[in-house]
């Protein structure tokens, strides 16, 4: 079901004012998702990071098999795919209770940001909401977003609002 909503969706001028700004800053821009779609790829940005996997990737539970596009939707009531190895395909998404992805590689750039940003995220849902905390005392943190985060008080500013509307207005294009 998730498959077949995010197929039909497009990116936002977020999206696009973020690749912009990877066009500009190549590696020194480290960009990090929550996010299981593919709307950043789309938007033309290289170098995502999905801490929380990627909806249009399935693996096996069991062998070693790399994470493969995957763009089936699959009939809940059907058996679930096999692997070659006998495992279960598996959609490749950090489910609820499981490690993200690439926490060392998000962690070591943590340490040498400068400039931290978060966009659109509630600061709720760990370890995610802690990234600000872990800059804090050395970068300039901002937060984007439509609401006001549930961490708010860890920013140096919350600018309040759209960012399809915010991002474009204050990234260098
Ligand atoms: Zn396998």
């Amino acid at each position: 079901m998730r498959r077949r909503v995010a197929a039909t969706a497009k990116p936002n001028p977020a999206h696009i004012a973020l690749a912009t700004l990877e066009q500009k800053l190549q590696e020194r821009l480290f960009l990090c998702t929550q996010n299981v779609d593919d709307l950043h790829e789309q938007a033309g940005s290289k170098r995502v990071i999905h801490m929380h996997g990627e909806l249009f990737k399935s693996r096996c539970d069991r062998c070693s098999r790399p994470p493969f596009h995957d763009t089936n939707t699959y009939d809940p009531s059907a058996e679930l795919p096999r692997c070659d190895c006998g495992g279960r395909i598996r959609p490749h998404i950090c489910w609820f209770g499981e490690v993200p992805f690439e926490l060392d590689r998000i962690f070591r750039s943590l340490d040498e940001c400068s400039i931290f940003m978060a966009v659109g995220t509630s600061g709720v849902v760990e370890p995610a909401a802690s990234f600000v905390a872990h800059v804090s005392s050395r970068a300039r943190t901002i937060y984007v977003g439509a609401e006001e985060p549930a961490n708010a008080s860890a920013f140096t500013e919350c600018l309040i609002g759209k960012a399809g509307e915010i991002l474009p207005a204050l990234l260098p294009t």
